[in-house]
């Protein structure tokens, strides 16, 4: 079959690999001129940045890819597990570094936090727990075939409700089970894994912190772009024909089923076609006479970001490759942020890849990506808030540092939510697609299939089973397993 896959995200990368290796011919088009979307990097002045995710977990969906294709996913990239997770700061000086191993963290957040290390444990038991129990339904499945609800997993996961927290929010559950405000806070941060409100997200969503301290966090040497390049050169080896520089106009269809797509005047006629672009633009920019799903597209979109991308003249070893600089009050940052407002004292969150790629700095200098929590949306004073906020990071970086930081910036770009939707293609500058504030939130997301059209799929962030690399990974296989099944 001919395939054309809209979008060379890290999904739509997947996509096309998964396609490939089953014979068909793939096409992958992406109206920008390098693949991996909102996987990308900058490079000036000496200085690298990775510009969309930085945190890396769950690696073997990445090699499953090479695995696949039959190829040794270590000849196109290498990663290490993390040590080290993640360094948490408080105002007030307190500093927690977080191990990878469970026992580890368990023993550092009883030393600096005074919180027994068997309760600790015991909270990442019950977060694998809950991801053993609805991890393969919710994720690895569609939740639109009937055959995913009359299983004997799903059977086993109804069996479990009662110790899933379904009725409770995150935060909620976090403050039961470590009896400690900051443990609560640690936990609760998880919630941004996927742009969600601790206060407000279901507590089945305390199963993330297993992916961290229990599956692991990883670095992919290089920095994450090198994960949409290794992609890249895969998907070339497999014959895929890449069209980059060139964004797809139309989705082609008659009233049963997708024919193709036009660039410009181009019609390129396919036998299935593949979205890998934001869901919402799909539907208003590519498909503008199929009936749009008001009420997905209508959800609540997940938390968006300011972020500075910072050369700083100094090497600030007291930073490692993750590191968290606290809200005091996280409460109110999340309550402003569901105002649309931003908090006065926001939650910093800084990665600095030049601690374990030194070229990604010129010696003795280190590359920053500061990033705090924005509310999604385009329509506010973003020139007005990113000045504000920038002022407030510096100061609450510098007093964290004990010395200024203004001074010994070299390097700045700066991302906010309209660049994300414009630079991006992200809806409402949303990084995850639609919020998992509520605990339907996975019934909302689109399905990776039309329900209007034969042959139109879609993958990536936007759709089932979310948004982050992880999940829009299995969004390409769930892509690849339909399209197989339907034939
Ligand atoms: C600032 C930021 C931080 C993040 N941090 C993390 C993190 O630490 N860990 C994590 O796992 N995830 C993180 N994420 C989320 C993660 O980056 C995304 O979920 C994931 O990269 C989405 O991939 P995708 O396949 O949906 O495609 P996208 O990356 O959204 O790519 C879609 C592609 O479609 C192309 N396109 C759009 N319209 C057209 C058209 N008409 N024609 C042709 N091409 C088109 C675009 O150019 C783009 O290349 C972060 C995201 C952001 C923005």
């Amino acid at each position: 079959m001919q395939v054309h896959v809209v979008g060379a995200g890290i999904a739509g990368l997947a996509a096309a690999i998964r396609l490939a290796i089953r014979g068909h011919q793939v096409c992958l088009f992406d109206s920008q001129e390098r693949p991996g979307g909102k996987m990308s990097q900058i490079q000036k002045a000496g200085y690298r940045f990775d510009t969309g995710p930085s945190l890396f977990t769950m690696p073997q969906y990445v090699d499953a890819l090479f695995e696949a294709a039959g190829k040794d996913p270590r000849d196109y990239y290498r990663y290490e597990r993390l040590d080290e997770i993640c360094r948490y700061f408080w105002n007030d000086g307190t500093e927690l570094r977080a191990k990878g191993d469970s026992e580890s963290f368990a023993l550092e957040v009883e030393r600096v936090l005074g919180v027994p290390s068997k309760r600790t444990k015991k909270i990442l038991a019950q977060a694998r727990h809950k991801y053993e129990v609805t991890g393969r339904i919710f994720l690895e499945k569609p939740l639109n075939r009937w055959s995913t609800w009359f299983s004997r997993e799903t059977l086993m996961a109804v069996l479990q409700i009662p110790t899933l927290s379904l009725f409770s929010s995150m935060h909620q559950v976090n403050r039961r089970s470590s009896k400690n405000a900051r443990l609560t806070q640690l936990l609760d941060r998880f919630a941004t894994y996927n742009g969600s409100d601790p206060y407000r997200a279901p507590g089945m969503l305390t199963m993330i912190p297993h992916f961290e301290h229990g599956i692991g966090a990883f670095y992919p040497e290089g920095g994450i772009y090198s994960i949409a390049q290794a992609l890249h050169r895969l998907a070339l080896d497999l014959g895929v024909e890449m069209r980059l520089s060139t964004q797809v106009d139309e989705i082609l269809h008659d009233e049963h089923r997708a024919q193709g797509v036009r660039v410009g005047e181009e019609v390129i006629p396919a036998d299935v076609v593949i979205c890998n672009m934001d869901i919402h633009f799909a539907y208003r920019q590519l498909l503008p006479r199929l009936k749009k799903p008001e009420r997905i597209l209508r959800r609540e979109r997940s938390s968006s970001a300011i972020i500075f991308y910072w050369g700083v003249g100094e090497s600030l070893p007291e930073l490692e490759l993750h590191n968290i600089f606290f809200a005091e009050d996280y409460a109110a940052e999340f309550q402003a942020l569901s105002e649309g407002r931003l908090h006065e004292d926001p939650t910093v969150y800084v990665n600095r890849t030049s601690s374990k790629t030194p070229a990604d700095a010129p010696e003795g200098k280190s590359n920053l990506f500061v990033m705090i929590n924005a509310p999604s949306g385009t329509d506010r004073d973003w020139e007005q808030l990113v000045a504000d906020s920038r002022k407030r990071i510096l100061a609450k970086l510098s007093d964290a540092l004990g010395r200024e930081l203004a001074p010994l910036l070299e390097v700045e770009e700066v991302l906010d939510p309209r660049g994300i939707e414009s630079k991006m293609h992200s809806f409402a500058g949303a990084l995850y697609g639609s919020s998992s504030n509520s605990s339907f939130a996975a019934f909302f997301r689109h399905a990776n299939q039309s329900r209007q059209l034969s042959d139109l799929y879609f993958c990536g962030g936007s759709v089932h089973p979310g948004g982050g690399i992880p999940l829009a990974l299995l969004s390409a296989a769930l892509v690849d397993r339909l399209i197989a099944q339907e034939q």
